[in-house]
């Protein structure tokens, strides 16, 4: 059998648009519908452990047990860490180029043991630091769509 050498391949070039849609789960589905129809946010509780993991998972990260129980937890929490973003990209959420900058956080939730990364509203550096409480700014209710995004950003409320 004749071996091709690499320089022999042709390339071609096209664009594929590739739409697709898959279940979120009886978890996330509770927790993006509970978002929509009622701005409060659910977390999964560990009956073995008591942690507490946002969005709810099935199964503990912490002892493997399933998690049966769902709690409310935040909407206030403290920031874990933060970055504020300067580079352009394409948001994965909309397709389209993010204005920038804005501001990325990690927000410990009240009642909850693990981060949510979200989008802050506060862009000066100089005003954030770790510790400070935050707070979920939920859309208008008919804008709410059963997506993260339903969240549009946490807002900082002081120390
Ligand atoms: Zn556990």
């Amino acid at each position: 059998m004749r071996r091709e050498k690499e320089k022999d391949y042709l390339y071609i070039t096209l664009h594929t648009e590739l739409p697709y849609r898959y279940s979120a789960g009886r978890y996330m589905s509770r927790f993006l519908t509970t978002l929509r129809d009622e701005a409060r946010i659910l977390a999964s509780r560990c009956t073995h452990c008591g942690t507490v993991l946002v969005p709810p998972r099935v199964v503990c990260g912490n002892c493997f047990a399933e998690m049966e129980e769902f709690v409310e937890v935040g909407p206030r929490g403290t920031l874990k860490t933060f970055s504020v973003i300067n580079f352009p990209f394409i948001d994965p959420f909309t397709g389209v180029q993010r204005p920038v900058p804005y501001g990325y956080a990690i927000v410990q939730l009240d009642g909850c043991d693990n981060g949510l990364p979200h989008f802050l509203d506060e862009i000066d550096v100089h005003k954030l630091r770790i510790g400070l409480r935050v707070e979920a700014v939920f859309k208008p209710q008919d804008e709410r769509e059963g997506a993260m995004t339903d969240i549009l950003h946490f807002r900082v409320i002081g120390d």
